[in-house]
């Protein structure tokens, strides 16, 4: 038994069974920490559709089914003080209260969004004080019929998902911005998908009613073709007409965001510490990182310490978009806050802590989980081996085609596949070249992007790059269905690929207990403790396993650089002659 699990038997009291699992381990290691066989957890490992050796290694998560097959409680190891951090999300359902409702406007562009924001900051902020000038700050809060409203000021369907993608949920409706004269459009069309895609219900605002050439039916019928059925023709969406230009409407809008909002039951327990999301941020000359936050749940006060993203900091002063000061933020308030050391990123999430110690510790937690995480990329070969793990059931896509024809037959295509295990689902699919929009899309949703004929716009395959989100670029469909069908059924191969890490030369033999160990010189790259090996004799191969020993000077040490000396021990082989070459590797699943 390993010091670490010890340490959790004693913590728990209980006969625990819960065990703390690397990011990555070896086959062999992860059978010594379920008390088992290497060739128990390689059957448990094929059940999940993973192909391992003995010296191989697998991910947290392959590593996790087969404990929890085998009846433990798996933990990612160095995770117990985010473990801490999020026990802080459990609600007490006894301590929640109504809370305000958040709104995103979305929609195409020009149809009226900015106009609609300001036109109902102007008449509704709580009463303009004397030089109550507002000030943009990313959102705003105005009063209706006595109720509070909480609008996100940067309307947009890319912001909210790219907040999205960040892990945030901060919208509770979206707007949908539809001018009367000019009709649905591909933006309107995209703000659908990305606004469904986050479960998010919809209003709709049909605005510029005041135009002769308005058209509400029109509109309407256009929504129904895209499975946005209005009310009054038997759906469940409600659409509002509105004129930003005369205000005419407005009041009728806010009336049905409360109603949408009262139906959706949003509660929060404002006696508990704060959590919520980052929604701006900017690097003030004089007072320093400026962010604004919108409060989830609890209450954040002056004086609280925060952590944000990869920051923390203690709450200095809070501003509402008036620019006034804030003592408190309850839940769906937004406010400017200052005190935090590094500027965060929008769509960071911030929760506040016990202590400066605690942040600390969180933020060195979250490092840790984000290098754990930045390995897996979600490829369809990913998506593959979790499909038949079980752990995922729908194969999310976005799909851009060359032109309207093969974007029908490629979903219809798309649509028609499943196997017992998963589906494939469509989330958002238009003609045009793959967007960053869509990458972001695909990354929120965790899904995969998928070309018929087309290309790239400049930029997309770097953020997909940078976000782990896989483009697969088709040109015939058939082997475009066959890759998914494939996946569908969890029996797609990852792509493995080796790296070799360095070599050592043997110059010296020594006896040890047991067997023999190698002087060596290391004489490229490095050699680590746990490295796969394969000894070479004149370019043959003459065994593989992996580093059972490595000392410099006596020692054990982690892993010896290019130009040093060391000695080594390979595992199940001692028949070690001058001059055989350790060439160390390891496997990488490719993108
Ligand atoms: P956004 O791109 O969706 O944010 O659209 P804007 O709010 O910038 O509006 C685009 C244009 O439409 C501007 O010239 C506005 O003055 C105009 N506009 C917005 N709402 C209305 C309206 O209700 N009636 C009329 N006639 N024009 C409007």
């Amino acid at each position: 038994m390993s010091a670490r699990q010890a340490t959790n038997a004693a913590d728990t009291g209980t006969p625990s069974k819960k065990v703390d699992i690397p990011a990555t381990v070896v086959v062999r290691d992860l059978a010594d920490l379920l008390h088992t066989t290497a060739i128990e957890v390689i059957k448990e490992l094929m059940k999940s559709g993973v192909m391992a050796s003995i010296n191989q290694s697998v991910d947290y998560d392959a590593a996790a089914t087969v404990a929890e097959a085998l009846g433990f409680e798996p933990h990612l190891q160095g995770q117990e003080e985010v473990a801490v951090e999020r026990e802080q999300v459990e609600e007490d359902a006894a301590k929640l209260q109504p809370r305000p409702p958040v709104v995103t406007v979305m929609g195409h562009v020009d149809h009226g969004k900015t106009s609609i924001l300001d036109a109902i900051r102007e008449t509704n902020v709580t009463e303009q004080e004397a030089g109550g000038i507002t000030q943009h700050i990313g959102a705003y809060q105005v009063d209706a019929n006595g109720q509070k409203i909480t609008f996100v000021d940067t309307p947009g369907h890319e912001a909210f998902t790219a907040m999205r993608a960040r892990g945030a949920t901060v919208t509770d409706i979206a707007i949908l911005v539809v001018a009367a004269d000019d009709g649905v459009m591909p933006q309107t069309l995209e703000a659908i998908d990305h606004a469904k895609a986050a479960a998010v219900p919809i209003i709709v605002a049909i605005n510029k009613t005041d135009l002769p050439d308005a058209n509400l039916d029109r509109v309407k019928q256009q929504l129904s073709e895209r499975e946005v059925l209005i009310e009054e023709w038997g759906g469940d969406v409600i659409a509002v007409p509105v004129s930003a230009k005369t205000r005419a409407g407005l009041n009728d809008l806010l009336e049905h965001i409360l109603l949408v909002a009262e139906i959706s039951e949003l509660k929060a327990d404002p006696d508990r510490p704060a959590e919520g999301t980052i929604i701006e941020s900017e690097l003030d000359s004089s007072r320093g990182p400026m962010a604004t936050i919108i409060v989830r749940t609890g209450t954040l006060r002056i004086g609280d310490v925060v952590i944000a993203g990869e920051t923390w900091g203690r709450v200095k002063a809070m501003f509402d978009e008036k620019g006034e000061r804030l003592q408190t933020a309850g839940p769906s308030t937004p406010a400017k806050i200052m005190g935090l050391s590094v500027v965060p990123r929008a769509g960071d999430t911030f929760v506040s802590v016990a202590d400066e110690r605690t942040a600390r510790e969180a933020i060195e937690a979250r490092e840790r989980e984000r290098t754990a995480a930045g390995q897996r990329a979600a490829t369809l070969e990913a998506f593959s081996s979790d499909i038949a793990a079980g752990r995922v059931k729908e194969l999310k896509i976005v799909l851009k085609a060359d032109v309207q024809g093969s974007v029908e037959a490629v979903q219809q295509a798309l649509e028609g596949l499943s196997s017992d295990r998963a589906r494939a689902r469509v989330i958002h699919s238009t003609t045009g070249k793959i967007s960053e929009s869509d990458i972001m899309l695909a990354r929120a949703s965790e899904g995969i992007v998928i070309g018929f004929n087309v290309r790239s716009e400049p930029g997309a395959a770097r953020i997909a790059d940078g976000e782990g989100v896989d483009i697969r670029q088709y040109d015939i469909i058939y082997k475009l269905t066959e890759d998914i069908e494939r996946a569908l059924k969890g029996i797609m191969e990852p792509i493995i690929e080796e790296v070799v890490d360095g070599h050592a030369e043997v110059r010296a033999l020594f006896r040890v207990r047991g067997g023999r160990i190698a002087g060596c010189m290391v004489t490229d790259g490095l050699l680590q403790r746990n490295s796969q090996v394969r000894v070479k004799r004149d370019e043959e191969v003459v065994h593989t396993s992996r580093v059972s020993s490595l000392r410099r000077v006596k020692e054990d040490v982690r892993e010896v650089q290019a130009g040093l000396e060391c000695g080594v021990g390979v595992e199940g082989f001692s028949e070690f002659q001058e001059g055989d070459v350790i060439e160390a590797f390891h496997t990488e699943t490719k993108d």
